[in-house]
């Protein structure tokens, strides 16, 4: 005998009893446990098959069948779509066909197709990016280009040429720097030019005063130029007397080569100013470009002297003018 109200649907499944126990029917979203199968086949289903499985169009393609049965309708020609498709498969697509699309297989473990994938992106990038041309440039210009980099140098005489000449200077108070010379270093350095001090102090050496007396004049130098805008990146003295062996005394290049090699520099792009033919043999024997006389201090004199090797020299009246010709030869090329 049925139990239960009349019209009362019969509960088959322990489920549908607790359904019915309960006086109505649990959807998927009340009871997680009932799964909806409907919305998963959807999940797992691509979108072109699932129009085929779906029930409109399982009955709008068994139409379709029966009117090319009678003959009412022309077969369609093959798409390229329908060509990937296994007839016998039912829809599904053939496996072959959808490889060669894709490029892997399911047998590719996982780190395999990620490669693939980044192998395919890298590809698309490459095809995207508009072609760029690549720019020889010959190896002596690039190394002239390297070069360009590098600074340029001025390297000073101290005494007649910066300040005036005093006989083995050292108390700081007789520091006496000659007119314009501040802002000439200033405009120099503006330029790019490294500045350099580069002086024998034989007074050391012979015994008159000590290398104590020589760093205290030259930083009072130091501080009087940069009221005006100027400093100095080293200071080089030579110390010993002329009878005394010495690394750096002038005319040696050695400090020149020193800082050469301590700054980068380009010396054959640099100028050496000095008031003694020994400044002016020093930056000749350091390669620099020119090598400068000022007509203070002993300048004058020495161009009084006619020496032949003056010719290869240029004179001017102070260190300004010398900055001037530097500033007007070299404007390019910093
Ligand atoms: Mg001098």
């Amino acid at each position: 005998m049925q139990s239960g109200r009349p019209g009362q649907k019969q509960a088959d499944s322990p489920l549908d009893k607790t359904s019915a126990a309960h006086g109505k029917s649990l959807s998927s979203q009340e009871n997680p446990r009932i799964r909806d199968t409907a919305a998963h086949q959807r999940r797992r289903i691509p979108k072109a098959r699932r129009r085929k499985k779906g029930k409109k169009g399982e009955q709008a393609v068994s139409n379709f069948q029966q009117l090319k049965l009678d003959g009412q309708v022309e077969a369609k020609p093959k798409s390229k779509r329908d060509d990937n498709l296994d007839e016998h498969s039912d829809g599904k697509r053939s496996q072959p066909a959808a490889e060669q699309r894709s490029g892997w297989t399911k047998s590719r473990t996982k780190e395999e197709r990620d490669v693939h994938k980044g192998r395919q992106r890298a590809r698309r990038r490459k095809a995207e990016r508009p072609e760029q041309k690549q720019l020889c440039i010959p190896r002596p210009v690039l190394l002239y280009i390297v070069s360009l980099s590098r600074p340029r140098a001025i390297f000073l005489d101290r005494d007649g040429t910066l300040i005036q000449e005093k006989e083995y200077l050292h108390r700081p108070e007789e520091v006496a720097i000659l007119p314009g010379a501040g802002a000439a270093l200033r405009r120099l350095r503006k330029a790019g030019f490294r500045l350099f001090i580069v002086s024998n102090q034989s007074g050391v050496g012979r015994g008159w005063f000590t290398l104590d007396d020589v760093a205290k004049v030259n930083a009072r130098l130091a501080a009087d130029l940069a009221r005006d805008g100027a400093r100095f990146d080293k200071i080089y003295i030579a110390p010993e007397a002329p009878d005394q062996p010495s690394r750096g005394r002038k005319p040696s290049p050695q400090f020149l080569l020193d800082a050469r090699e301590e700054f980068g520099l380009r010396l054959e792009e640099s100028f050496l100013v000095g008031d003694k033919m020994m400044d002016l043999e020093c930056g000749w024997n350091a390669g620099v470009r020119k090598s400068i006389l000022v007509r203070t201090g002993y300048g004058r004199e020495v161009e009084k002297s006619g020496d032949p090797r003056l010719a290869a020299a240029l004179i001017v009246d102070d260190l300004p003018a010398a900055a001037a010709w530097i500033l007007l030869n070299c404007s390019g090329g910093l």
